[in-house]
């Protein structure tokens, strides 16, 4: 019997889903409404694109875990170099002048791919660390250029830069800011890029995309650019709906912060290793980052890491002025994500996943994910790589949304996870992010799937009057 057929382990699913109830507190999430609805759908197994959960259904895993398996499951070799590395030396740090085999092949592998100008890795275990990590070397870099007044970072509204209290103050996410008082002193949030929520009426992509990055400019001249110490963006937006830029967004951002001499930052947690069919997505859109913050797809989430790759411009700094720079993690550097992410690097290389996203199945998805604009709730369909964003609305033309935004997209997820199909709802924005080994067959199944989700959806629409 081969892993598809035969579970590793019969679970006791009821039981287990009782006790999930009582003791786990999952995270984003409303605790009361998922007792309500029977509790948590308990996955156990997955193999490639395919999630197993106990209730004996197989998914097609349309969002590579959280936009992070990017070699798909069941790697053995993976599991093969976390045991060994375990055997051989399962935990040292890298503080007081140590480190270990992994960490250092895998700095020069990174940097290896990042082009000349990065050359120095810091390791943290998740995005929001590595995002915190990327305040303190800003303050840093700061205050060693003898500059500690430039200290402001501009960020943009529904940004997503981790949940951390720094790192949810640098995103935009109105929802979690309001929960949790934030966000800290010295971040300030302008528009976003979205020129399907946010142009004027019959203004052009190119046109909305020069004026969202004004208003970079534009909060740099009010704060006074003597304050402003560095722009974040993720390449492009994620957990915010997969925002694309319009293409004269970055270049003009690009210049802004030359101009006013203030460090870019790109948040490549979801466009690194290979998503947008580039080893890094500011490598896709021409962007010449300071600092990059990446996870996720580093170790296609076999085992957390994540790390801040740091400019030669900015090391020179820190190492010729800096002195002991007081920041680490316990688990900085951990040996056996490190091994895993060199190994999880070595199979990308080795099944040419970059090349395949950007030749054949990036190109892929957008051609069939485009079918689905003729669709009546489909407001806008929008691809780069291996990221998908497919827009609900209620009139098409206006580009006008539902009341209670979110609602309807729900409605949409609930419906394609009944087709054992997952797909996120961004708000009212459904979005995809497979795993990179996805096939064309596999693609098509995805898009089928989404184009009944919205059938039944709009069927919904209709019968509830909305
Ligand atoms: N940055 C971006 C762009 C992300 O998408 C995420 C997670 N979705 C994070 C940071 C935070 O990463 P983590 O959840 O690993 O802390």
């Amino acid at each position: 019997e081969t892993l598809d057929t035969q579970p590793v382990r019969n679970y006791d699913i009821e039981e287990l889903k009782r006790l999930d109830m009582a003791h786990h507190l999952h995270p984003f999430t409303d605790t009361k409404a998922l007792g309500k609805e029977g509790g948590a759908r308990v996955v156990t197994r997955a193999e490639g694109c395919y999630l197993y959960d106990g209730d004996g259904n197989k998914m097609l895993d349309g969002m590579a875990g959280l936009w992070c398996v990017n070699v798909g499951y069941g790697r053995a070799e993976l599991a093969e170099a976390a045991y060994r590395q375990m055997l051989e030396l399962p935990y040292y740090n890298t503080f007081f002048k140590s480190a270990t085999p992994p960490v250092i092949e895998l700095s020069a592998k990174v940097s290896s791919l990042m082009g000349d100008e990065f050359n120095h890795l810091f390791y943290s275990n998740s995005g929001s660390e590595a995002n915190d990590t990327v305040i303190r070397l800003v303050r840093q870099y700061w205050n060693l250029m003898g500059k500690p007044y430039k200290k402001t970072i501009i960020s943009r509204w529904n940004a997503y830069h981790g949940s951390t209290v720094a790192s949810a103050s640098l995103g935009g996410m109105k929802g979690m800011h309001k929960q949790a008082d934030l966000p800290i002193p010295g971040i300030t949030h302008v528009m976003q890029p979205h020129w399907f929520d946010n142009a004027e009426e019959g203004e052009s992509k190119e046109d909305f995309g020069k004026r969202a990055a004004h208003a970079i400019e534009q909060r740099i001249l009010e704060l006074g650019p003597d304050n402003i110490a560095a722009f974040i963006g993720e390449p492009i937006q994620g957990a915010g709906g997969v925002v694309i830029p319009p293409s004269t967004y970055w270049p003009e951002v690009q210049r802004i912060c030359e101009k006013y001499d203030l460090l870019l930052i790109a948040d490549e947690v979801i466009c690194g290793f290979g998503r947008t069919g580039s080893w890094f997505g500011h490598q896709t859109l021409g962007i010449k980052p300071d600092l990059v913050p990446m996870a996720k797809g580093m170790s296609s989430g076999y085992l957390p890491i994540s790390a801040v790759a740091v400019s030669d411009k900015i090391t020179k700094v820190l190492i010729d002025k800096g002195g002991e720079f007081t920041h680490g993690y316990t688990y900085s550097g951990h040996p056996a994500a490190c091994a895993v992410a060199l190994k999880n690097i070595e199979i990308m290389e080795r099944e040419h996943l970059v090349e395949k996203v950007r030749d054949e199945t990036g190109p892929y998805l957008a051609e069939k994910l485009a079918t689905l604009a003729d669709h009546p709730l489909v407001g806008e369909v929008r691809t780069l790589g291996l990221l998908g964003a497919v827009e609900i609305c209620k009139d098409k033309k206006t580009r006008q949304r539902f009341a209670d935004v979110g609602k309807v997209g729900t409605m949409c997820r609930d419906h394609i996870m009944k087709l054992n199909t997952v797909s996120r709802a961004c708000g009212d924005t459904m979005v995809v992010s497979p795993p990179l080994i996805i096939e064309k067959e596999q693609i098509d199944d995805l898009v089928a799937a989404l184009r009944q989700a919205l059938d039944a959806t709009a069927a919904d629409v209709e019968k509830l009057g909305l």
